[in-house]
């Protein structure tokens, strides 16, 4: 491993001072559940890494009528299993779903954002083309191994999957950012963080270098309790998604489903909002059918990989399910 400068703020002031003066190329460090293990991959090699995870004022939750409120600091396993969460259980199941309890004891729900992807290519070594990790030099996966590549939102510069699961929840209830830099803060609506690969894949996200993720914020909303969090994957745990999907519905007196909310994982570049599946439920009654056909529309632009063509089904299978389980939480 390089050898790299140390820095400890006292205060989130001090690391946005820290960050603002520090190297391009600097790195915060929350938990570390992520970055430490690019850096040993040699991913990632940063001269500084300024290290906010003891900072007592990024790890605030708060839980009002109008919206929860969690730090960035918040380790993913405190929220997940906070009384008011478990009544979101898409935000709670998505987080407990994740990774493994020793690391969600470590991550925090902010790093956990910016998580990179899983490709084998751009973790498996300098050797292979790969334009997330060497820009121009080529997309391995386009003609190698693609089982678990991205089905929607891709390009022929890179079919990385996000492979991040709180951000699918948190995509489908709106949840917004605040962020801090040395301008000040502003607010990042969660599905203007990540985007699509462009020329140049290496850029993923809309945080600037010199910015900091303070809290996240969801609004409070009755599709909250009639939700979930499906996630379908080689084994069943400490495994990333083939497939999943974060939903929510309510109902009205007749049964109608009068808001509708489709979070997709494991099968997108970045966090997916499948907004027309979303529409062909308002007004509907929710059934194996209705269900089933918003799942169709959600995968109807899908790019199934080479060796992964089942995906498209799974999908589709996936988001079926997750609707019926959360129309039965909200019909309680
Ligand atoms: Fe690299 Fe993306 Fe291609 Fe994977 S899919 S090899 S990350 S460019």
């Amino acid at each position: 491993m390089r050898s790299f400068a140390y820095v400890v703020p006292d205060s989130v002031a001090g690391a946005v001072d820290a960050l603002a003066a520090a190297e391009p190329g600097t790195k915060v460090l929350a938990g570390g559940t992520t970055l430490y293990d690019l850096m040993k991959l040699g991913i990632e090699a940063p001269p500084a890494v300024i290290d906010i995870h003891r900072l007592a004022e990024l790890t605030e939750i708060s839980t009002g009528e109008d919206e929860l409120s969690f730090g960035a600091g918040a380790k993913m396993a405190e929220v997940a299993d906070h009384p008011v969460v478990r009544d979101y259980p898409a935000l709670s199941e998505s987080l407990w779903r994740a990774a493994s309890q020793q690391l969600r004891n470590m991550a925090t729900v902010g790093g956990n954002l910016l998580q990179r992807t899983r490709c084998g290519y751009f973790r498996g070594g300098a050797e292979f083309p790969c334009n997330k990790r060497n820009p121009g030099s080529g997309c391995a996966a386009l003609e190698g191994l693609d089982r678990t590549h991205a089905l929607l939102g891709t390009r022929d510069t890179c079919i990385a999957t996000y492979p991040g699961d709180w951000a699918v929840a948190l995509i489908a209830f709106d949840a917004e950012l605040d962020v801090v830099g040395p301008q000040g803060e502003r607010t990042l609506p969660l599905g203007e963080l990540h985007v699509e690969p462009g020329d140049n894949p290496l850029l993923e996200h809309t945080l600037a270098a010199d910015e900091l993720i303070l809290r996240i914020r969801v609004p409070a909303t009755l599709a909250g309790r009639g939700s979930t969090y499906h996630k379908i994957r080689d084994r069943e745990s400490y495994a990333f998604a083939l497939a999943s999907a974060a939903t929510a519905v309510t109902l009205d007196a007749q049964g109608t489903v009068t808001d509708c909310r489709i979070g997709l994982g494991g099968v997108a570049t970045r966090p997916w909002r499948a907004t027309e599946a979303e529409r062909s439920l308002i007004g509907e009654q929710l059934t194996m059918e209705t269900a089933r056909h918003a799942g169709e529309v959600a995968f109807a632009d899908a790019r199934p990989p080479r060796t992964g063509a089942f995906r498209v089904e799974l999908g589709i299978r996936t988001v079926t399910d997750a609707l019926l389980t959360a129309g039965k939480r909200a019909a309680r």
